[in-house]
């Protein structure tokens, strides 16, 4: 069986060997499964809307007030999995009855109604405008405190190894407006922090309300280009995150994953006013080799992402940096891999999503580059970023021991029912015991700290992923700011 067949059939996406298409008749698949992107994307898009279950036939039936139907339910793939793989799944190896991808996901009923008739169907076409601005997700974090909202979809980037712009799509934005709305009644059903998502989200530009429109086009970070022409016009996302920080100060915003080339001084301004939007970026950097990123395609030298790194601390004190790295890329050398590890040392991230290189067919370097870094090289240039990643992070979680930081309150720690777990404002797991507490706001009696609530912990120790603490009392976050 193909790799990739395997990894859909693990997923419960395929029928069994040799099931073939599904008949009237046939026995009872495990039915639609929502398909995520490869392991180096991490969570997008409004997948939260569509239910994650075995049975998205019956999903539908039921918003639509029907009752569920007895039958098998068709196989279906869904996603950019799905858009890349459609001629694979649907045809040579009739796997699944449904193939939409990520901006088919309202064509879903009648290309049901199709496999209801024992037909194949698929709906694979990208789109210009589709945001999915007026589907409201269903489904928050399992405590109901924390929230993802997407505002925009695409990627006009073109990096050389991203499959991206080719499964979603040219860069669009949601109107502002339903934006608001979402984070509104998230705010009004106690969500108290909200992640703004999209594949460049910072390069957010809604073209819908024509009347506000401004001529200029926003200038880049210092050394940055692009590879396409400045855009003029639309509403940015500096002012989409004034707007989203004003709806509720009990509420922190946070956005991911933005590009490095897309932070303004009024975007870091805001962040640095703004005690609900929280002191946390995300910097993606790939490669800490200019020859390297130019093979990429990413717009920027080492040295100009160091000068905005510095530029990012200097404007936001204490900011906690995260970013990707991708290692063992076509022509990377040792010399390469070495200005990675110094970049690496040197800016000394919080958190990182490292990566070993696979080549993406349709890509640029598909088809113009050498996949010419053996496996075993790739794997121990990984294992030394990871090592030498963890080592900073352990030493920047260290820097914190000893400060009180404002933590919200997820719920019990996964390794004990004494202690409480939940993350500071720097996106850092902190874990404390769960204690009687005073209520520092005078909004309450003393009493235990639950899943929403913001608790001020001193921190004791620190290793490179979680920060250890006792807890001080319960605050909210309005007067936790106005004491600092
Ligand atoms: Fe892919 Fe580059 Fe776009 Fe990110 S910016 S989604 S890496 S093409």
């Amino acid at each position: 069986m193909l790799p990739w067949a395997r990894a859909l059939r693990a997923a419960g996406l395929l029928r069994p060997p040799g099931a073939g298409p599904r008949t009237g008749a046939g026995p009872r698949t495990g039915g639609a499964r929502r398909a995520r992107c490869g392991p180096a994307q991490r969570p997008e898009g409004r997948g939260a809307a569509l239910p994650a279950g075995p049975d998205l036939r019956h999903f539908l039936r039921a918003a639509a007030g029907e009752p569920p139907e007895p039958g098998p339910a068709p196989g279906a793939a869904k996603g950019c999995m799905a858009e890349r793989l459609k001629e694979e799944i649907l045809h040579r190896e009739k796997l699944v009855d449904v193939v939409a991808g990520p901006d088919a996901y309202r064509d879903l009923p009648r290309l049901l109604a199709v496999a209801e008739s024992g037909q194949q169907a698929a709906n694979v076409l990208l789109s210009l405008d589709e945001t999915y601005a007026d589907i409201l997700p269903v489904q928050t974090s399992a405590g109901g405190t924390t929230a993802f909202v997407s505002i925009m979809r695409g990627c006009d980037n073109m990096c050389t190894y991203c499959i991206v712009p080719f499964t979603r799509g040219r860069e669009r934005s949601r109107p502002i407006a339903s934006i608001l709305q979402e984070v509104r009644m998230l705010s009004e059903q106690g969500v108290k922090e909200v992640t703004l998502l999209g594949q460049n989200v910072n390069s957010y530009r809604d073209m819908s309300e024509v009347q506000f429109q401004s001529v200029a086009a926003p200038g880049l970070s210092r050394g940055f280009s692009t590879v396409y022409k400045a855009k003029l016009g639309g509403l940015r996302f500096a002012h989409l995150l004034d707007q989203v920080s004003r709806i509720d100060p009990e509420m922190r915003i946070r956005f991911t994953s933005p590009h490095p080339k897309d932070f303004p001084d009024e975007v870091l301004q805001l962040i640095r006013e703004r005690h609900n939007i929280c002191k946390q970026l995300h910097l993606p950097a790939q490669s800490g080799s200019t020859r390297v990123l130019e093979a990429m395609r990413r717009g920027y030298t080492r040295e100009a992402y160091l000068d905005l790194v510095h530029h990012v601390r200097d404007s936001v004190p204490g900011v906690s940096l995260s970013s990707d790295f991708i290692t063992g890329f076509c022509g990377e050398t040792e010399e390469d891999h070495q200005q990675t590890m110094s970049l690496l040392r040197e800016v000394r991230y919080n958190f990182g999503f490292l990566f070993a290189y696979s080549m993406r067919q349709k890509t640029r370097a598909h088809h113009r580059l050498q996949d010419d870094v053996p496996a075993e090289v790739k794997k121990r240039r990984l294992e030394e970023l990871i090592a030498a990643f963890r080592e900073e992070a352990s030493r920047a979680n260290t820097a914190l021991v000893g400060q009180d930081q404002l933590v919200l309150v997820e719920g019990p720690s996964k390794r004990s029912a004494s202690e409480l777990c939940g993350r500071n404002d720097g996106n850092i797991k902190v874990i404390f015991p769960d204690a009687e507490l005073e209520d520092a706001a005078g909004c309450g009696a003393p009493g235990r700290a639950q899943p929403g609530d913001y608790v001020l912990v001193k921190v004791t120790s620190a290793s490179s992923q979680t920060l250890r603490g006792v807890p001080l009392c319960r605050t909210t976050l309005s007067r936790a700011a106005a004491c600092h």
